[in-house]
């Protein structure tokens, strides 16, 4: 039987802002337990939560991104569970009415080596807090609570069940992660658990219309995670299926370690919440008025850019799409195809897309660290096109300049003279070297003259080989032709 796996993400982004989403006590990661906790977060009696402004503001920055509606007034409630580091009794969250509705999230998905631009339609978006923690190791044989966490200010962004692999999954929640670190709304830190997803995979025949039940499982921190995650428990309930059983709707964790998903709770226990609206805090409003300044103020966004770059460098929707998946990226591609100019721009898509992301991707390292600047790989651009060297050279140049590590503006050039890579284009010397390569294939000429057109490239290899890729490509083909003429 074919089966077709069915996932929906819901993601934790914690917000950038300098204080709780309820309180002034700092979110600043990292310092001691328990050092940043307002009365608020303590649940002190008679301690009121007061909305922090910019935690909203960031909301109203996704909805814009992702082209949602922003609700004009959206209510904050009660969600009612017991845990230790949840000092409330409940968690301030959103339910019926989130401040974000709707939208999508565009992202290239490379799928047998075919790349296409798809996009995931979000459910919603809504504001809560986060609780604290619960220290299990290290503390003393006892389990510890620490508080900092607790009110720092999250979106959870949730997905239609749109996606049909873990590939896919892990696609769409790094084109997420790219947009969120874009606006600057959240530092993307996933170790830190700053962005963390909860995945809800089901399988269903292929073909069948109904989605099967689904298993969510918590707390995904890394893209790898997500992945072998997502992957585990669909080949799980597959196997379960097939065995003839069934599978229960379930929240679930994966442990890396044993790369299994485990069972925390079945629909079964599943809590009962208990939402309510929250009366400590009235309806969030926001006006037109508002959301008009806000989008005043923010960058330019990835689709935005796209746009421009298919229209002032003309470039393919594919090249846009791929350039514009990181700002940093986006930045270093119109840095370059500023300095080469429009004619170049196409070439500097290319070189972007190749040579610098394999380095990167083999270096495990980010543009923005990249060795080689922008001004840099321009100028190896531009003796591209002034014939100095040729495409195939200025690869062996440029792994040279990145191996460097030089700010040397004409670093390029450097490389160029030193390593003697200069194109060579003087008719003579080209001459020379083809009047050696048909002594030595006189068998190739013969070919040739008796109508094999394949052996005209043969010859052109040997001629490119004898002059160690330095001949100019069009000028010897040029010379050659003639030669065999004459
Ligand atoms: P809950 O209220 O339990 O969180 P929701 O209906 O809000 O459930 O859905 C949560 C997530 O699960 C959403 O991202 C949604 O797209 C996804 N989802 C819902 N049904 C399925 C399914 N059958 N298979 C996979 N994902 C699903
Ligand atoms: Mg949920």
């Amino acid at each position: 039987m074919q089966w077709e796996v069915v996932i929906g993400l819901e993601t934790h982004a914690q917000l950038t802002t300098q204080s709780k989403i309820f309180s002034g006590a700092s979110t600043r990661f990292g310092a001691e337990p328990n050092t940043q906790v307002s009365p608020v977060d303590l649940a002190l009696p008679g301690a009121l939560p007061v909305m922090n402004k910019a935690a909203v503001e960031r909301a109203i920055q996704f909805g814009l991104a992702v082209d949602a509606l922003i609700t004009p007034v959206s209510i904050f409630a009660r969600k009612n569970y017991f845990y230790p580091d949840l000092p409330k009794g409940y968690q301030i969250s959103q339910f019926e009415t989130p401040v974000v509705q709707g939208g999508k999230v565009s992202f290239v998905f490379e799928k047998d080596g075919k790349a296409e631009v798809r996009s995931v339609q979000l459910t919603r978006a809504h504001l809560e807090e986060d609780a604290g923690k619960s220290l299990h190791e290290d503390y003393h044989g006892m389990t510890g609570i620490d508080l900092n966490r607790a009110g720092t200010p999250l979106l959870e962004i949730v997905t239609e069940p749109d996606m049909r692999s873990a590939a896919e999954a892990v696609a769409y929640a790094k084109a997420l992660h790219s947009l969120v670190t874009w606006l600057g709304i959240c530092d993307g830190n996933m170790q830190e658990g700053s962005f963390r997803c909860d995945a809800n995979v089901s399988v269903r025949p292929m073909g069948q219309q109904e989605y099967g039940t689904r298993c969510e499982i918590k707390n995904l921190n890394s893209f790898r995670f997500l992945e072998d995650a997502i992957n585990i428990e669909v080949r799980r309930q597959i196997e379960l299926i097939e065995d003839g059983g069934r599978v229960v709707q379930a929240t679930r964790l994966y442990d890396p370690e044993k790369r299994e998903t485990r069972q925390m709770r079945s629909k079964e226990d599943a809590q009962d919440y208990r939402y309510f609206p929250d009366p400590d805090l009235p309806p969030l409003a926001i006006s037109p008025e508002w959301i008009a300044r806000v989008k005043a103020e923010m960058p330019e966004l990835p689709a935005a850019m796209r746009e421009r770059f298919i229209h002032a460098f003309a470039l393919s929707e594919y090249d846009a799409a791929v350039l514009t998946q990181s700002k940093a990226m986006a930045t270093y591609f119109e840095a370059v195809a500023g300095l080469v100019g429009k004619e170049q721009a196409k070439q500097a898509a290319n070189w972007l897309m190749g040579d610098v992301a394999s380095t990167l991707n083999r270096e495990n390292t980010d543009i923005a660290a990249a060795p080689v600047s922008a001004a840099q790989l321009a100028l190896l651009l531009q003796r591209i096109a002034d014939g100095t060297i040729s495409n195939k050279i200025a690869k062996e140049v440029f792994a040279a300049m990145w191996e460097a590590g030089s700010a040397s503006p004409t670093l390029a050039d450097e490389v160029i003279t030193s390593k003697g890579l200069k194109q060579i284009s003087d008719s003579g010397a080209l001459e020379a070297i083809i009047d050696g390569v048909l002594a030595a294939n006189a068998k190739s000429v013969e070919e040739f003259r008796a109508g094999k057109e394949k052996a005209f490239n043969a010859l052109i290899g040997q001629a490119m080989k004898a002059s160690a890729g330095k001949a100019n490509p069009a000028q010897l083909t040029e010379l050659l032709k003639k030669k065999l003429a004459g």
